[in-house]
């Protein structure tokens, strides 16, 4: 047996039919062209007989299991006894409706990969799967359907192998922009987001997140003290957390920062209330970075959850640094986060 805690057990009917995994190469992120509901409602009538996957999330989130990680599911066609499989929503609902003919599948947002990154932590720990990014459907780590579509990403002399995951010539899931994801949520799962992102591409080449403008006023470190930064004009608050996911991302510019000096940056909440002083309650992991010659460029993003305030007391997310150095200043900081 072999549940994720936390999912939703919609286990279909004769999953012992299916037989065994013969091996754990990866994980593949496919999506539904439809709701979480209503592939619920197709898969359960049809239980294991016909298409299924390991698991599906839904627009909020939701995790089902349908198939424990013992058996295949047949999302992988010639590869599912060798690849644990996550379908997900797309279409109606914030999604909206759009025309399935083409490649417009929307982006996955926000609750979605925080889900999706717990499955593939819990996933790849389980079964000692790497967390990295697949180059192909030859490779081993996380993968999207489309690299085993003849006529897509499979090369033609690997048709009828295990690497061909799809019977349909030229399927494009997860579709482009939801392919465009999968990097940083592989780095997400790996728990140490440290290879810089551009900033003009967003959070996850999101085209809706909040935030973004850079903040250019120059603020001076002290040596050896975490110190949260001004995100804005007389502002340290990214956003104010209300118990929904959220993901923040930061970008820092700092100069003076000598080779053999690191920074380091982290994520907090902090309970704000008007006329009271404002205290640090939750700290997220740092990340540390080492001077270079030049200015040095860092990137952060988290993901989490934090709920409302109590007693008219509200929590903000914030940035904070730290520093080896005595000479290292912030020359400007950008952060954006989407919610929800
Ligand atoms: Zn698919």
């Amino acid at each position: 047996m072999a549940m994720m805690p936390g999912a939703t057990n919609r286990l279909l009917s004769n999953q012992a039919r299916q037989g065994r995994m013969k091996s754990y190469q990866g994980v593949c992120l496919h999506t539904m062209v439809g709701s979480l509901a209503g592939t619920d409602g197709m898969f359960q009538k049809d239980g294991t007989v016909g298409t299924e996957s390991h698991f599906g999330v839904g627009e909020h989130g939701e995790i089902y299991q349908w198939v424990d990680t013992a058996y295949t599911a047949d999302a992988n066609y010639l590869g599912s006894a060798h690849v644990i499989s996550i379908e997900t929503a797309d279409y109606g609902g914030s999604f909206g409706r759009w025309n399935t003919s083409g490649d417009n599948v929307p982006y996955w947002n926000a609750a979605q990969i925080v889900s999706i990154v717990k499955i593939i932590a819990w996933a790849c720990k389980t079964h000692d799967i790497p967390i990295r990014m697949m180059s192909n459907s030859r490779d081993v780590g996380i993968g999207y359907h489309a690299m085993g579509v003849p006529g897509n990403e499979l090369p033609n002399k690997y048709k009828g192998t295990r690497y061909q995951w799809s019977k349909y010539a030229g399927k494009v899931c997860p579709g482009k922009k939801r392919i465009s994801q999968v990097p940083e949520i592989v780095k997400l799962a790996q728990g140490s987001p440290t290879t810089p992102a551009k900033p003009k591409e967003g959070i996850f080449g999101m085209s809706k997140y909040s935030g973004g403008r850079i903040y250019r006023a120059v603020q001076h470190l002290v040596k050896n003290k975490w110190r949260s930064l001004y995100v804005g004009k007389g502002a340290m608050s990214i956003l104010t957390c209300d118990g929904s996911p959220y993901l923040a991302q930061v970008y820092l510019t700092v100069t003076g920062l000598k080779p053999d000096e690191t920074i380091q940056v982290r994520f907090i909440t902090a309970s704000y209330k008007s006329g009271t002083t404002t205290k640090n309650n939750g700290y997220y992991a740092k990340q540390e970075q080492h001077g270079s010659a030049g200015g040095t460029y860092i990137s952060h993003t988290q993901i989490g959850k934090t709920g409302k305030g109590k007693n008219g007391r509200s929590n903000r997310l914030r940035v904070q640094v730290w520093t080896d150095s005595k000479t290292a200043k912030i020359t400007s900081i950008q952060t954006k986060f989407m919610k929800g």
